[in-house]
Order: structure tokens, then sequence, then C-alpha cells
């Protein structure tokens, strides 16, 4: 029989009071390709990944990681099942080291050797960050920040990672740091969903697109068919 996908949403409800930030969002996450989930401001994006994550509650609908219902579970257990955020605005302990940061992604670790090592493959993804080791994170450039939040999140060996708008706000030349290592992260074996505001940029990185507007999923498919249509390519992605 087919292995159950790494994700999968079914008709996934999430209310803030009145507003209905996701309205029955469906669809499927194949282990280890890269999904990226496009849409303007407000449109439910961020509310996605902390859905999946398990910081907001889910009013209806299931979440399925590798088969099994996830959706009433805890964030921490969710951690432990190997599923990992990097957060919007990446939220790191301004007064902590890079390498102390990089730690408290491990915090619910209890093989201290293998958290050595996993340190150390995360210095291979961002060579910028064993640099800065020791410095406070309050001194971190945007960029590095940025990677920091993604090493922590892969201190929690995570077989599903999200990461919700990794290039916001970094320059051209760091936004192509963050892709490369990105890239080798999902070579590496690790599913990834990711939040993307560049809409080219992100159809380029992944295998997978979904476009959520006002909460709703408004097309879903392979990323070079997207691309690759120009009737999509115009409604989505504007002028070249
Ligand atoms: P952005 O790119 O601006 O972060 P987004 O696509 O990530 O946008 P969400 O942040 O998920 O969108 O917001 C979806 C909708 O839910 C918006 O209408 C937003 O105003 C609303 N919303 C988000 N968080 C809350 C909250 N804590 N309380 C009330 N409403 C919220």
């Amino acid at each position: 029989s087919q292995p159950a996908p790494m994700l999968e949403l079914k008709e996934l409800v999430v209310s803030y009071g009145a507003v209905r930030a996701l309205d029955k969002v469906s669809f499927t996450v194949e282990e280890a390709s890269v999904c990226v989930v496009i849409g303007a401001n407000g449109a439910g994006k961020s509310t996605l990944m902390k859905a999946i994550s398990g910081l907001v509650p889910v009013a209806a609908g299931e979440i399925l990681l590798e088969g099994r219902p996830i959706q009433n579970m805890s964030a921490e257990r969710r951690v432990n099942l190997g599923i990992a955020l990097s957060p919007e605005g990446r939220r790191l302990f301004p007064e902590l080291t890079v390498r102390e940061n990089l730690l408290m992604g491990a915090y619910l670790r209890r093989d201290q050797v293998e958290v050595t090592v996993d340190l150390e493959r995360i210095y291979g993804y961002f060579p910028r960050l064993l640099e800065r080791e020791k410095s406070q994170a309050r001194h971190l450039s945007g960029g590095e920040q940025q990677m920091c939040a993604i090493g922590r999140a892969l201190m929690s060996q995570p077989r599903l990672l999200l990461l919700d708008e990794p290039s916001l706000g970094l320059a051209p030349a760091v936004i192509l740091e963050v892709i490369r290592a990105i890239r080798q992260i999902s070579q590496d074996g690790t599913t990834i969903v990711l939040v993307e505001q560049n809409a080219r940029l992100a159809l380029k990185l992944s295998n997978h697109a979904v476009v959520l507007e006002t909460g709703r999923l408004s097309l879903a498919g392979d990323s070079k068919d997207i691309l690759n249509n120009p009737q999509i390519a115009a409604a989505y992605l504007g002028r070249a």
C-alpha cells in the first residue's frame, strides 16, 4: 500500500472570534518535497503554519502527520513527533548567544552527543552562524537572525520543517544564501512547508504550491506547471 503523505490537511477551519482565518483548507504534502504557501497579507498563511504546529486551535477539520491525526495534540507533542516551526519575526532570545539560541531548539532532546553533531550540521548549512556563535542574538543582522531561527527549528530534528517568510526584509544576497541552505536541508531529506511573499522565487524553490485567498485555497499544483502557465503566472506573479 502507498505510504501516507508527510502532511495532509482536510477541510481545516481556524477562527479568531468572528474572523474565519482558514476556511476548509485541504491539501497534501509528500515526504521530502518542498511546498510553498503563497497569498496576500491577511490571507491566512501564518495562521496555517500556527495551526499545523499547534499554536492556534483548530475549529474543524483534520491535520494528519503521516496518516495520524494531530490536530488535538499540544504543540510540544507535535515537536516530539517531528514538526518544527521557524516563525515569522524570528523570535530569538535576544540576550542569549547564537549557540545558546540553537540549543534552545533541542530542549526536548536527551541525546546530548547527537545534539552536538546537529549543531555542527547547522553550522554547515549556515557558516555565518559559526562565525557569530558567541554573539548575542540582539547583535545579529536580519539575515543572521533568520539563519539562527531556521537553525533553532532544525535542532529538534524535524521531519517536517515549517518556515514562515524566511526571506522577509532580507537583502537579495542574503536571500540567496538562505535559499541555498533551504535547498540543502530539503536534499538532506527534510520535508518543508514554506510561506513566501515572493511568488516567483517561491515557485522556483518548491515542488508544489498552494495559493490562499482570504482563508480559502484558490489554487494548488506543481510549481513548474504554475510557473509555465501564462494565465496563472499573470494572475499570481504579476509582471516579470
Ligand atoms: P501576513 O502576511 O500579513 O502575516 P497572513 O497571510 O499570514 O498575513 P494571518 O496572519 O494568518 O495572514 O491572518 C489571517 C486573518 O486572521 C487576517 O484577517 C488577520 O487579521 C486575522 N488574524 C490573525 N491573527 C489574529 C488574532 N490573533 N486575532 C484576531 N484575528 C487575527
